[in-house]
């Protein structure tokens, strides 16, 4: 996996990306620590982070990391929506359009409508004091439902930075939040308060 970020567009914003590549049909990828080294990149304090997969085949999902769940996890895909059974969207007889020269090679019907059910496109969660907050079992899984792939995740923070005990603003952390922006954002409001 690969993060890297992307310059801040406005006060209060961070934004940076996940580079996967995956491993395979239904394998599960935990992408929390990641996300967690972009907040603590960010130095927000306290943020909303929104999650987003930019693929219609492999989508997000909150659950436990454990053997045997991802396992019936891919049972369960295969039962819902099976592979290798006819889909409209694998017909290049009747099919005409966002055709890829690799859509015949690899149909890939069930693979979105797997996704469509099981997995979703965006997941919004809160970051606390650096940290996001997830229950003790809750990772935060990049499911692939087509074949191995590039992937891509994006990552949007919306926060305020570290404040110092006083409540004071760390400005240093601003900047980092803020990018070119931070001053603004320094001068603005709602940035106070401690833990
Ligand atoms: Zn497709």
């Amino acid at each position: 996996m690969e993060v890297s970020g992307m310059q801040s567009a406005f006060p209060g914003y961070a934004a940076s990306r996940i580079d996967v590549d995956t491993l395979g049909k239904l394998e599960c990828h935990d992408v929390t620590e990641e996300i967690d080294e972009f907040i603590a990149e960010s130095r927000a304090q306290n943020a909303m982070v929104l999650v987003q997969s930019m693929h219609t085949s492999a989508g997000l999902l909150v659950n436990e990391w454990e053997t045997g769940l991802r396992k019936d996890l891919a049972n369960a895909a295969e039962r819902l929506v099976p592979s290798g059974i006819d889909y409209l969207h694998d017909d290049m007889s009747v099919r005409w359009e966002n055709i890829c020269p690799e859509d015949s090679e690899w149909p890939n019907g069930h693979s979105h409508l797997q996704n469509a059910i099981i997995g979703t496109s965006t997941l919004l969660l809160p970051a606390v004091e650096g940290k996001l907050m997830l229950g003790r079992w809750q990772r935060v899984l990049l499911v692939e439902f087509d074949r191995p792939r590039p992937r891509t995740v994006m990552l949007h923070l919306f926060g305020l930075p570290a404040a110092s005990t006083n409540g004071a603003i760390d400005e240093d952390a601003a900047f980092a939040l803020q990018g070119t922006n931070g001053q603004r954002a320094m001068n603005g409001n709602g940035a106070s308060g401690g833990h």
